[in-house]
């Protein structure tokens, strides 16, 4: 049976890493500027849009950018989680999420989790012109704007809304590809411009999907 670590009281389970990679706040900024981690680990959810509030224990709206340490392909487990040592390949660099979590005393998490958050804005004030596309992305593909464009759809058989919806989509795939293929971005583009517009709508029980080139409503 595992023994509790006799500094934290952690009985190194896993439980936490396997439910998902901490958010980040700006107490984590140092971390990354010394590369205790690459931004290619990172994805945002971005403002607006509905994401697990572990606090709550529900699915709400952020009303700011939430970034977070990736899940391995296919599960909810933290990237930097061993399983084979259940422990963390980054733990003396963990962010600060992790270093509060304490499942037994859950005060000190729940106090900051949903303070200081770290933005888009902060991780690229250094880089403008990165941010400018990050942020002329979010504008135009609002998820607030989605939610409209389906109403708008359902409530007249698709005669309206559905250009704007496609439009976003396409938008959204045009410069996923633009940053790839012209700015060597691709190992980003889940930090920069959130999960793709389509999964974000599927996530949250939206049931799109594309034919020829166009998107529909299920
Ligand atoms: S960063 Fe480390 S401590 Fe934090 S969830 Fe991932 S594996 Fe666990």
């Amino acid at each position: 049976m595992k023994q509790p670590d006799n500094e934290t009281g952690c009985l190194q389970c896993g439980t936490c890493c396997k439910k998902g990679g901490p958010a980040l706040h700006t107490e984590d900024i140092e971390l990354i500027q010394d590369r205790a981690f690459d931004l290619e680990n990172l994805f945002t959810i971005r403002r607006g849009e509905p994401g697990f509030d572990n606090v709550k224990d529900a699915i709400l709206p952020g009303c700011t950018d939430i970034i977070k340490i990736k899940s391995k392909k296919g599960t909810s487990e933290c990237v930097f989680f061993l399983p084979e040592k259940s422990s963390c390949s980054i733990y003396l660099h963990r962010p600060l999420e992790c270093r509060l979590l304490k499942c037994w005393d859950t005060q000190a998490i729940e106090a900051a989790y949903a303070v200081n958050r770290l933005t888009r804005e902060m991780l690229f004030e250094n880089d403008p012109q990165i941010l400018d596309l990050a942020m002329t992305h979010h504008k135009k593909c609002k998820f607030s704007d989605m939610e409209k464009f389906i109403a708008q759809a359902r409530a007249t058989q698709g005669k309206q809304g559905m250009d704007g919806l496609n439009e976003m989509f396409m938008y959204d795939r045009h410069i996923r590809k633009l940053a790839t293929e012209k700015g060597g971005l691709g190992n980003i583009l889940e930090l920069l411009f959130g999960r793709p517009v389509t999964l974000t709508a599927k996530a949250a029980g939206i049931p799109v999907f594309e034919k020829d080139g166009k998107i529909f409503l299920g």
